[in-house]
């Protein structure tokens, strides 16, 4: 035992995983709690077969955990993305004009399982699974659980209760019943559903059917579908299409999503021989913004997608939780004389930068399936990271700042509309310099004439 804080974390997730780590590693005693069984024993990590793109971020909070070469051991670096057209052509963008800067392609189930057996080399750890949480007192910090086993209850207690159990948060559920936050969800008119480009045995890319480095896109302004690699050589696509309307979830039924395919994604539906099963078989789940405030209650404290779920459309959803998880430990690391200010000075450490990334990763969906196939979103691109390259510091493009830095996403949204503000006064400038230069010059003749041998 010791005289620190005793934690129990809602949700053996990313952030609650990180969480536990990091707090394992001050010598606290912690108790996580989670709703699956444990992935170690059931021979699958559980939950959708979703790869995430962990950037700068969640490097640096998984490195703070010691975790850092291990997380990269299970990664595929992608530094650009891959643009495909509707003929099949496609056109390579970097992220940044540092080629050594990507982003990286991992698995969420087995970023969480990593994560999980880095809880468990703690003793002062406790992980137990098949527990379903299922009320809070937050005043006395007692938490109900129900078990997937045989639907026994039990409670467990804490001084401190983090609700880390992500989008659909019980524990957040609880604070709105007991009156003590408020909350709102924005669902987006569409879902997203996965399919797969399996490994090849041969080509220039083997064991990869396309470019591995990349993080492709096929954006077709209403729908789009990105693709991720997998280390086993296999790409992740997941199509962001809207539920109903002409070329939807609705209007394609997997009878003719071949068809579709070879009209709109010919060069991907040609790589993919399970497209129809697929299609039928795997589900269209739903994806929006939850944002509410206050994050803490009494004893409890929200982190990650229980408290900020965003669209997955910047990459940062999981980035952002883990920031959350280095905060908080950081706050009760030092705040355990005041946990009440410690929880409230985290939330208001965080909140500002959740409703940014938040705004962000909507704002870059439209960026991502309208705007990375037009000729004019290049060139923006290009002019961006020539001046980054030129200006150094003095001009960071927004991209860069939220994938490849840690400044935090609200002083980075302000940043950029300020370097854009800048640098549309000074082109103004130099367009009216140019034209004064211009003017001066075609009148030159006449000048001259007029001040001629009279
Ligand atoms: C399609 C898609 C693509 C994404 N791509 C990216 C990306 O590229 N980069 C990125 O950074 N992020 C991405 N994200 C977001 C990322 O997956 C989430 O932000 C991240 O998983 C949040 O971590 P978390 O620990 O808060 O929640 P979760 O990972 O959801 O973990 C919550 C845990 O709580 C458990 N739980 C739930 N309810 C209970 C309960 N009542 N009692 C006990 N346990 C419970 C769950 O089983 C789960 O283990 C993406 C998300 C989606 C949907």
């Amino acid at each position: 035992m010791t005289d620190k804080p005793k934690v129990l974390i809602v949700g053996a997730g990313l952030a609650g995983c990180l969480l536990a780590r990091l707090l394992g590693r001050t010598g606290h005693d912690v108790l996580v709690c989670e709703a699956r069984e444990d992935p170690r024993e059931s021979d699958h990590a559980g939950g959708r077969s979703i790869n995430l793109a962990i950037s700068r971020r969640g490097i640096d909070a998984l490195e703070r955990a010691g975790l850092r070469d291990r997380l990269l051991e299970k990664a595929i670096p992608m530094p650009g993305r891959m643009i495909h057209d509707t003929l099949g052509k496609s056109t390579f963008q970097p992220y940044s004009a540092d080629a050594s800067h990507a982003i990286n392609s991992v698995s969420r189930s087995e970023l969480n399982l990593l994560l999980i057996e880095a809880a468990d080399e703690h003793d002062c750890i406790e992980l137990r699974f098949g527990m379903r949480c299922s009320n809070v007192d937050h005043e006395e910090g007692v938490v109900e659980f129900t078990s997937e086993r045989d639907g026994s209850t039990c409670t467990e207690q804490a001084d401190i209760v983090v609700g880390a159990d992500g989008a659909g948060s019980a524990v957040r559920a609880a604070m709105e019943r007991a009156n003590a936050l408020e909350s709102t969800q924005d669902v987006l008119e569409h879902g997203y559903k996965e399919l797969t480009i399996p490994p090849v045995e041969s080509g220039p890319h083997a064991p990869f059917a396309i470019q591995p480095k990349a993080l492709h896109i096929w954006p077709h302004g209403a729908e789009m579908m990105i693709a991720l690699p997998n280390q086993d050589g296999s790409f992740t696509c997941t199509l962001f299409w809207p539920y109903k309307g002409e070329r939807s979830f609705e209007s394609v039924q997997p009878e003719n999503v071949k068809e579709f395919f070879r009209l709109h994604y010919p060069d991907a539906g040609a790589l993919m021989p399970d497209l129809e099963q697929e299609y039928r078989e795997n589900p269209v789940s739903l994806l929006g913004t939850i944002r509410c405030a206050p994050w803490h209650v009494g004893r409890t404290v929200l982190i990650g997608d229980a408290a900020h779920a965003i669209v997955p459309f910047y990459g940062q959803g999981a980035n952002a939780s883990f920031e959350d998880s280095v905060s908080l430990a950081e706050h009760i690391e030092q705040g355990a004389d005041d946990l009440p200010r410690a929880m409230e000075r985290y939330f208001k450490d965080r909140v500002e930068h959740a409703n940014a990334i938040a705004d962000m990763a909507l704002a870059n969906f439209l960026e991502m399936r309208d705007h990375t196939g037009k000729r004019w979103f290049r060139y923006k691109k290009k002019l961006e990271q020539f001046l980054h390259r030129t200006l150094g510091d003095r001009f960071i493009p927004l991209y860069e700042m939220v994938s490849f830095t840690t400044i935090p996403y609200d002083r980075a949204r302000r940043r950029a509309a300020r370097q854009w503000r800048v640098v549309s006064v000074v082109g103004a400038c130099i367009l009216v310099l140019l034209c004064m230069v211009v003017y001066g010059l075609a009148m030159m003749p006449d000048l001259l004439f007029a001040n001629g041998p009279s």
